[in-house]
């Protein structure tokens, strides 16, 4: 076979999706039969580090940090290290996260390039290995299949990941779309070279060329601030699954925080991000600080970016909703509320004027009230109560004495013992239930079904 003709076969290999032919049990079935490695241990630590990311990820902070102490730093470097922290920072966040993981915008070849290029400045891997990782990531938040799976630790989803061989392959991602990319090919093809020269060569050639800080450039711009980028770029695996709210959702661990944010360039509002992965936003009030979004944004504004996509606010409220009712429902839970006439006994009007006799009950919108630790406490005085001793005080309760308050019927129906035997006249709804009650958090299957028969009982409907 020629070499061209191998070349081909890779390729068409490359774009045929990796998910196409998996079982529908996959993640069941793949997590029980696939071997994984034994736990990383000390003894077998020579076989077990990878090497290359372990090298990459532990020399640079010593390099940085020794460099930086005999190395006096200008101020121009110093600016021009924090311009290209940026840079490359969007190359990830931009770049590999938004525009190739998760194809939330399409950009124009020439600001694909420059992504490219400034991601592979960031030496985090090339867009198509990031860009399958991350796509693990999100179909498997919070599984061994999750290439940074939360769950082991804060340490373990920053950087513990790459530092061992991963005890298990992730699990199946496609990125047959990225495989078709000219650029993608391109810049996986030459990665090693790219990396070089963007990570390293350009920040030391332009401090050099610029202002003779050729040595300040490789320490600050090239060095230090790519342990900046590593780092920065790692919480959102370790701080944003950590740290924060979950406005949107709490299934997972995903969570929402400006400081997550403040580091990553924008990426903090992750429990929004894992909800609505599609949309190019990672912050969705104007106020939060997401300047990704704002960069492409501004690309689009120059004709570089189109179909910035963005999830129907509809839905995205909903999602706030449920966890509001939720939290709604977990107060709801924590209170004491009245019997209904189902927990109650009926009692027929004879029964009530006997009981009456022995304490004090009073009658109101058909339920039964024992008011004995209440008639001290009584803000109309306890005569009012006495004498409704034995009587239907409805009237009276409801305006025709007094226009007794919410909280006044809400405490009325907590002194519930009993329902009158047909005592509940109709139209009183009002009357019946105390206003706490009026609008509560049911769970779908404490109500009856809302897609229940209407439509069959529909006599003049489609079945005729
Ligand atoms: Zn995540
Ligand atoms: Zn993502």
């Amino acid at each position: 076979m020629s070499s061209s003709t191998t070349t081909e076969t890779k390729q068409a290999h490359d774009e045929t999706p990796a998910d196409i032919d998996i079982p529908d049990n996959y993640v069941a079935y793949t997590l029980a039969h696939q071997k994984s490695l034994p736990p990383f241990q000390w003894r077998n630590w020579r076989t077990e580090i990878s090497w290359i990311s372990f090298s990459l990820l532990t020399l640079t902070p010593l390099i940085g940090i020794v460099g930086a102490y005999y190395t006096p730093l200008q101020r121009n470097t110093l600016l021009f290290a924090v311009f290209y922290y940026y840079v490359t920072g969007l190359g990830i966040t931009a770049g590999y996260h938004r525009l190739w993981a998760h194809r939330s915008y399409n950009a124009s070849v020439p600001l694909q390039y420059a992504l490219a290029l400034a991601g592979a400045g960031a030496c985090e891997g090339s867009i198509k290995w990031w860009s399958r990782g991350h796509r693990a990531h999100h179909r498997y938040t919070d599984t061994e299949l999750d290439p940074y799976n939360a769950h082991k630790g804060f340490y373990y989803s920053h950087i513990g990941w790459m530092l061992v061989k991963p005890r298990r392959k992730p699990g199946v991602a496609d990125v047959s779309d990225l495989s078709k990319s000219p650029v993608v090919r391109w810049q996986h093809k030459h990665y090693v070279k790219l990396l070089l020269l963007m990570g390293f060569v350009v920040p030391t050639l332009i401090p050099w060329l610029c202002w003779g800080d050729a040595r300040g450039g490789y320490i600050y711009a090239a060095v230090l601030r790519l342990v900046f980028v590593h780092h920065s770029t790692f919480c959102v695996n370790s701080l944003a699954h950590w740290l924060g709210s979950t406005p949107f959702d709490d299934k997972h661990t995903p969570r929402d925080h400006l400081l997550t944010a403040l580091v990553t360039i924008g990426e903090g509002y992750h429990n929004f991000h894992h909800q609505f992965p599609m949309d190019y936003r990672n912050a969705i009030r104007f106020y939060q600080y997401d300047p990704t979004k704002w960069f492409i944004y501004t690309c689009k504004l120059l004709g570089l970016a189109r179909q910035l996509k963005t999830f129907p606010d509809n839905e995205v409220r909903k999602g706030v909703l449920t966890m509001q009712l939720k939290k709604l429902r977990e107060t709801q839970d924590k209170l004491a509320w009245p019997s209904d006439s189902n927990d109650l006994p009926v009692v027929n009007w004879d029964s009530f004027q006997e009981q009456a006799q022995k304490r004090p009950l009073i009658l109101v919108s058909g339920f039964i009230h024992d008011v004995s630790d209440f008639l001290e406490e009584h803000p109309g005085g306890r005569h009012l109560l006495v004498k409704m001793i034995g009587k239907d005080a409805t009237t009276a309760f409801f305006g025709g004495v007094y226009d007794h308050s919410n909280a006044a019927h809400n405490l009325l129906a907590m002194k519930r013992v009993g329902v009158l035997h047909g005592g509940h006249p109709h139209g009183l709804d009002e009357k019946l239930i105390p206003p706490s009650q009026r609008l509560k958090i049911a769970r779908y299957n404490e109500l009856s079904s809302p897609y229940a028969s209407s439509a069959w009982s529909d006599g003049e409907g489609m079945l005729g």
